[in-house]
């Protein structure tokens, strides 16, 4: 931290009324032109309160805003950056690639060595396709998969998220019905009726929604749920899971766009011996650039045209750069034995840090790890579905949200998310955090009484 000592992080949580932020300006400013001022929903902090922090540029585990104030980012864009912000080996592989040009639009030899990579560190994948982003991604597998099957209805399950597709922003209707509903105006019902919704955790619920359809064509699931908060599947049920749809001839599509390469090398596999049909990959896998993959068997792969029927392209996809960055982080994370224990080891860390804390001014909270990625909900029994989720205190999380970052820790800002380990973070660093969170919920308590 050359440029922004941490005495700037000691002084933030001396006297936090000296921190000078101009981020609100850049915010109303953005607002002018840009819709909500953001390009992603998230970004705009609706849910915690207050304004965005714009950044300027991330070094390691900080990112520091327009003001020269760094924060230690539990964030990391949203999980690519494994090895933390502007990683040495990473910046240099794109460097190189840029010397060649940005994009062709014509096959180069290092996507066939990025899809090898991908394909010998997972089971049950023999082909890929690369796309530029996860939303991409799944709404693609779920075109191939319907194809596939010859079935038009899908199941997804009630709090997983997989990027926009009209398909896929459906949400569980009220009641018990099993028919989802669109999530977002301008989804047709005429669509969303081929998507049901069922509860995650819960094999019955995807048996009734099996039944109700009775032409179930694809299943998708997150296998280690980080769009409620992070709310991982139970082996049993993704044992059963998998079993249904071999009987059923239903094509099971694992996103993992969130949890490969993320939760473990090898995503839910590390914990869970199930394969895929069809399977997803984002965020890590891209090293931070627009990149995500779709891939499975052999016979379902090959039905995509050119070879086979089922369209699908992208003027950038496997676009030079995003493929060498990805390529230099798939490198780095096969040589770096350790990193996930380590990882891991920082996250339950962290956790228990804040459990202490927590218990000790009576704030209920429940906390997952899995590898890297960490959650925790203001709750007072464990979550293992939506519905859980959302009994989640989440004006408690807007305030605990708020005194973290005047502290110079910046958390993601909603309870729905999951927290992320980077590589760069050491004991020190995530002492620093548990510190901050003690103050935080020191002065929250205070503040109740
Ligand atoms: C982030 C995410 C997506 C969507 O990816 P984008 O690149 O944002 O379109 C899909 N599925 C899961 C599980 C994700 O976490």
């Amino acid at each position: 931290m050359e440029h922004f000592p941490k005495s700037r992080l000691n002084q933030a949580q001396i006297d936090k009324e000296d921190r000078i932020h101009t981020s609100i300006n850049d915010f109303n400013e953005a607002k002018q032109v840009i819709a909500g001022g953001v390009n992603s929903p998230v970004r705009a902090f609706k849910s915690v309160g207050g304004t965005p922090i714009f950044i300027q540029k991330g070094q390691g585990c900080y990112l520091i805003d327009n003001d020269g104030n760094a924060y230690i980012d539990f964030v990391q864009s949203w999980g690519p950056l494994l090895f933390g912000h502007s990683d040495d080996e990473i910046l240099q592989a794109v460097q190189e690639s840029l010397q060649n040009g940005l994009s062709f639009g014509a096959p180069t030899r290092a996507e066939t060595q990025l899809a090898k990579a991908i394909i010998t560190s997972y089971d049950g994948v023999d082909k890929v396709r690369f796309v530029s982003s996860g939303t991409e991604a799944t709404m693609s597998a779920i075109r191939l998969a319907r194809a596939f099957s010859g079935r038009d209805d899908i199941i997804k399950f009630d709090g997983c998220y997989h990027g926009h597709s009209d398909s896929l922003l459906v949400s569980a209707g009220s009641g018990c019905a099993t028919f989802g509903t669109p999530s977002s105006p301008g989804v047709p019902s005429d669509l969303s009726k081929h998507t049901l919704v069922a509860r995650y955790n819960d094999i019955d619920s995807v048996q009734k929604c099996i039944e109700a359809s009775g032409q179930v064509g694809a299943i998708i699931i997150e296998p280690i749920a980080g769009n409620m908060g992070l709310v991982p599947a139970e082996a049993e049920f993704l044992l059963s899971l998998r079993k249904l749809c071999s009987e059923r001839g239903i094509v099971l599509i694992i996103d993992e766009v969130m949890s490969g390469f993320r939760a473990a090398f090898n995503g839910v596999q590390h914990f869970v011996p199930i394969e895929p049909d069809l399977v997803c990959f984002g965020k890590v896998v891209g090293g931070g650039m627009p990149l995500a993959v779709f891939g499975g068997r052999a016979e379902i792969m090959d039905m995509l045209s050119p070879q086979g029927a089922v369209y699908q392209a992208g003027t950038l996809s496997g676009n030079p750069i995003a493929t060498a960055a990805g390529l230099a982080m798939l490198k780095k994370l096969a040589k770096d034995k350790g990193l996930y224990e380590r990882l891991e080891s920082l996250a339950r860390r962290f956790v228990s840090g804040l459990e202490s804390s927590a218990k000790a001014h009576n704030i209920p909270l429940q906390t997952q790890v899995r590898g890297s990625m960490f959650g925790f909900f203001f709750a007072s029994k464990p979550v293992k579905n939506f519905d859980d989720a959302k009994s989640a205190d989440t004006a408690m999380y807007a305030r605990f949200h708020q005194e973290m970052l005047q502290r110079g820790v910046y958390l993601a800002c909603s309870q729905f998310e999951t927290g992320f380990i980077c590589a760069p973070m050491s004991e020190a660093i995530i002492d620093e955090a548990i510190q901050a969170a003690s103050e935080s919920f020191a002065f929250i308590a205070s503040e109740r009484a």
